[in-house]
């Protein structure tokens, strides 16, 4: 195993497409790192270039702290799993495990012994002598993953592996890969567009926008505090609620925003400058800091929209009432718990915790950047 350095790595294609733009990102010895982001943003290309699939335009790729550039995709050692797992069909899961080991002539006992491991643990020892096309979509997905194993990478890496599984084997081998990385400690890199995978799997999460890196961070941090908006609206389901504001000076000069009609207080950056008061900016509230209001907190009247009853929660769509945004009123989502029943047209009234707000600049970009 080994660790993974860009540094300002730029990709763009002959066509003048640029594709990775001032890439910077380390990938510890033994991480699993996830890159997220939407389709087109750049997260195969990053791969191909970490491969050797691809020449990168400029910077440096260190492989194990070593200079990787010019490496050919041999030198390199890195496994990839493709989203259709490029399995030989003429060949049994044995022949597709053996395969890679017999290119590089190792010897007989060496090849028995490595598959033997792979497929132990991995459970698919029971069909070394069946074909591709004799197996399930979930065999398929561990027997690519056996390929790449035995080769005993350094760097191990996973493009959108799950994507051809239905969505409960998805969970299931989702966390198989997880374990299994855990227990092997090899440096993987996971790439996916949703996320909600991302989420669960990375130990550490790089969110990729148009070629540009959005932000590296565990879930939780990516989650709770977004370092610009794009992250904001794409980490989350449903997302997090977004809408223009101004922030002010309330009472005793404390920081406060307006939802509406009804100031929300809200905690700035310290070294904010308190001249930007009176200055516009997007509010950031996700859907599960709204609660309904109690004798304690009147909060806000909002007009319920639609309600989505899923079992252990409830989603609430509704706009705000009053008269602050006239005809535009931004439409948001309230995640709450079953345990309350809200009907349609129902008057109801909620409040936020504060603490649950982020704020960024007009522009999209995070308060500190
Ligand atoms: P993702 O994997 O996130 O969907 P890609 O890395 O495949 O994104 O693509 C990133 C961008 O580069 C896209 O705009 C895509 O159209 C472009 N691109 C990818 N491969 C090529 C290529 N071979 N030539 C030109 N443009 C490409």
């Amino acid at each position: 195993m080994a660790a993974v350095e860009f540094v300002g790595i730029y990709k763009t294609y002959a066509d003048g497409h640029p594709a990775i733009i001032d890439l910077n990102l380390n990938i510890k010895e033994g991480e699993l790192m996830v890159c997220v982001g939407p389709s087109g943003c750049g997260k195969s290309t990053l791969l191909r270039l970490l491969a050797g699939l691809e020449e990168i335009s400029s910077g440096r790729l260190l492989i194990g702290g070593k200079l990787a550039n010019r490496l050919s995709p041999q030198e390199r050692n890195i496994a990839m799993v493709f989203q259709d797992y490029a399995l030989y069909p003429n060949m049994t899961v044995r022949g597709n495990l053996e395969f890679p080991l017999k290119m590089r002539k190792l010897s007989k006992t060496e090849i028995h012994s490595r598959t033997a491991n792979v497929s132990a643990m991995l459970g698919i020892d029971e069909i070394l002598e069946r074909y591709p096309k004799q197996l399930s979509g979930g065999q398929r997905q561990r027997v690519a993953m056996g390929r790449a194993l035995v080769r005993e990478p350094a760097v191990f890496l996973l493009d959108e592996p799950l994507s051809n599984l239905d969505a409960k084997l998805r969970v299931k081998v989702r966390a198989e890969i997880g374990e299994l990385q855990k227990r092997l400690g090899t440096t993987m890199i996971y790439v996916t567009h949703d996320q909600a995978e991302a989420m669960t799997l990375g130990q550490r999460i790089a969110v990729l926008n148009r070629g540009r890196l959005q932000q590296v961070a565990t879930p939780k941090e990516i989650y709770e505090h977004p370092e610009n908006m794009f992250v904001a609206s794409f980490m989350g389901s449903p997302p997090m609620n977004l809408f223009a504001t101004r922030l002010s000076l309330g009472q005793h000069g404390l920081p406060q925003i307006m939802l509406g009609d009804y100031p929300l207080p809200v905690v700035i950056p310290p070294d904010l400058p308190v001249a930007t008061a009176g200055q516009s900016y997007i509010a950031g509230i996700r859907p599960e800091a709204f609660h309904l209001a109690s004798e304690e907190d009147p909060g806000f009247p909002v007009d319920v929209e639609w309600i989505e009853y899923l079992g252990h929660e409830t989603l609430l769509q509704f706009r705000l009432s009053g008269t602050a945004y006239g005809k535009e009123r931004p439409a948001m989502t309230a995640r709450l718990p079953s345990r309350h029943v809200v009907n349609k047209g129902e008057p109801i009234r909620l409040w936020v915790d504060a603490s649950n707000i982020t704020l960024f600049k007009d522009d999209g970009s995070g308060l500190s950047n």
